[in-house]
């Protein structure tokens, strides 16, 4: 039976990153992963013969740092230095375009605003970017270097002044619908401004309390660095087989193996659905945290309290993914390119109303959405000449009324090609194969709980010290050599990689 340093389950984006860090410091690592690819939500696949795209389809705020200290650029990934062009489109052609600092579309008056209002973002952005790649230290009885890391964020938010901290700590608990309102008026752009706020979480333009903070985390640190999200997991596997560890595909862990101690139990290894069995000294899962404690360690090994939260976790995911194979390239009325993120909100209200019909278990009326044509970035997804379409589909419950039937996807899907062609004439002309996948086919297909973009809302009380819950939430967990490292832990989801990073750093320790 062959024996580990560490096995890592799961090949997502944030355990290749744990690997690779471990490797680094010439740990024997195993990576077992349930499909066939490795990237996890972030893989790429062949959708429709000769089509390929990925579930996440951007990737804008991966930090620099551990792009140099895993020498991804070495292993064939390059860096676009541009912020992508975010384009609100309007159905007669006079869209909004945000990039990074500047912004046109709109009335002057909305200028002025957008640059206090970006400065101002900016500034807290920056501020919070060292704690998403920090160990957040439980509350209480802490050591010295965990003060340290309360004291340094103390400290960074005095820095601001007095007048910006107030502001701060004001602005943070506001719906996006309040802070939009204090600084714009133009509809089309609060849609855009607001996008990243939501998108991937429970939260509508008028929900309290987290949407700030989403956006703020979105926009942290390296956020004009763009990555083609295929050679990112390519560069991070390519890096971690070239440092020594070992990926096994296809492989579906069925339980995490314990071991009863004098001190409580350890993970001592993993069972493959095939009945093969591995050992090492410690088991770091990056799948989410109900697959991790519930289904693959179990509720026996946990206390009933830990157990009751890890129950309680949210994690219904609310967002759809349609692929569309296209033969040639769609055309959007008033853009001469279709390059960047195009929207399809036109106004926060109308995304309220979606959000709303999600509330009572139906799709959208009226869709809102974000579009992508990976293929004008990477021409190999699709055969010569011929085009991807990729869009977020905001809204579309995890527990439809319908459990997803035949009608209800038909339904979704329709109406969201009507949306793009009222906006790209002749889009539905040029498709020859699509694919939708709803929050209940991305839990079954990639093997996470309620199909959920961040493996669990990015909500207040589910983030830092909380994330996933007390007592797992620095990435080691109640059990002796369990730790986790993906999505589920501090700081959240999106293929940032800082959850692997954190929990290697930790297991490093
Ligand atoms: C519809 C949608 C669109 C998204 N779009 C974007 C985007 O454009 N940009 C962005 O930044 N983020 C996006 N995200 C979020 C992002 O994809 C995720 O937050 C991120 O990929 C999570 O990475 P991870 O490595 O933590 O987990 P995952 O990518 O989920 O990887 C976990 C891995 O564990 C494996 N696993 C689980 N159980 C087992 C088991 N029993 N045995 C073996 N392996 C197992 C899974 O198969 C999976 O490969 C999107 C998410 C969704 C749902």
């Amino acid at each position: 039976m062959a024996h580990y340093d560490t096995i890592i389950i799961g090949a997502g984006h944030n355990s290749l990153v744990c690997a690779n860090y471990l490797a680094l410091k010439k740990k024997n690592v195993l990576v077992v992963e349930a499909s066939e690819v490795c990237g996890g939500l972030a893989a790429s696949y062949e959708f429709h013969d000769g089509f390929h795209a990925s579930v996440a389809h951007q990737a804008s705020h991966f930090p620099l740092k551990i792009i140099r200290d895993l020498r991804l650029t070495e292993h064939g990934l390059s860096l676009s230095r541009n912020h992508n062009a975010c384009i609100g489109l309007d159905q007669d052609g006079h869209h909004v375009v945000v990039q990074g600092n500047k912004v046109s579309g709109v009335p002057d008056i909305e200028l002025d605003a957008y640059k206090r209002y970006h400065d101002l973002m900016i500034r807290y952005a920056d501020m919070l970017a060292p704690f998403w790649l920090k160990t957040v230290p439980p509350i209480g009885n802490n050591s010295i270097p965990e003060m340290m890391a309360f004291a340094e964020l103390g400290l960074k938010i005095r820095l601001l002044g007095k007048e910006d901290m107030r502001e701060f700590l004001r602005m943070v608990t506001l719906p996006m619908y309040d802070l939009m309102d204090e600084y714009f008026s133009h509809p089309l752009l609060k849609s855009v401004l607001s996008w990243d706020a939501l998108i991937g979480s429970k939260q509508a333009p008028r929900s309290p309390n987290n949407s700030v903070l989403q956006l703020l985390y979105r926009m942290a640190g390296d956020s004009h660095i763009t990555l083609e999200v295929p050679a990112l997991i390519d560069a991070l596997q390519g890096a971690a087989v070239s440092r020594g560890v070992d990926i096994r595909t296809s492989s579906r862990v069925s339980n995490i193996e314990v071991e009863q101690g004098s001190e409580g139990i350890s993970a001592t290894g993993v069972r493959l659905e095939s009945g093969e069995v591995f050992t090492a000294d410690r088991i770091v899962s990056s799948a989410d945290p109900k697959t991790t404690f519930l289904n693959l360690l179990g509720a026996e090994h946990l206390e009933i309290e830990f157990t009751n939260r890890i129950s309680r976790v949210r994690d219904q995911g609310l967002v759809s993914k349609l692929h569309l194979a296209l033969s040639g390239l769609p055309s959007f009325t008033g853009l001469t390119s279709a390059a960047g993120r195009l929207f399809i909100a036109p106004s926060l209200e109308k995304i309220e109303i979606a959000f709303d019909n999600a509330k009572y278990g139906e799709s959208p009326v009226e869709p809102v959405m974000e579009i992508t044509v990976p293929t004008l970035g990477n021409p190999g997804l699709a055969p010569e000449g011929q085009h991807v379409l990729s869009a977020h589909v905001m809204y579309t419950p995890f527990k439809h009324k319908s459990a997803w039937d035949e009608a209800a996807r038909t339904g979704l899907t329709t109406k969201v090609i009507d949306a793009i062609e009222t906006y790209a004439p002749g889009t539905r002309s040029l498709i020859i194969g699509q694919e939708l996948l709803t929050p209940v086919d991305l839990e079954s297909r990639f093997n996470t709980s309620g199909g959920h973009w961040h493996h669990g809302d990015f909500a207040l009380d589910q983030l830092l010290m909380m994330r996933p819950t007390p007592g797992a939430a620095q990435y080691g967990t109640p059990v002796s050599g369990l730790y986790l490292c993906g999505a589920g832990t501090h700081p959240a989801g999106d293929i940032t990689g800082m959850p692997g990073h954190n929990a290697a750093r930790k297991i490093l320790s």
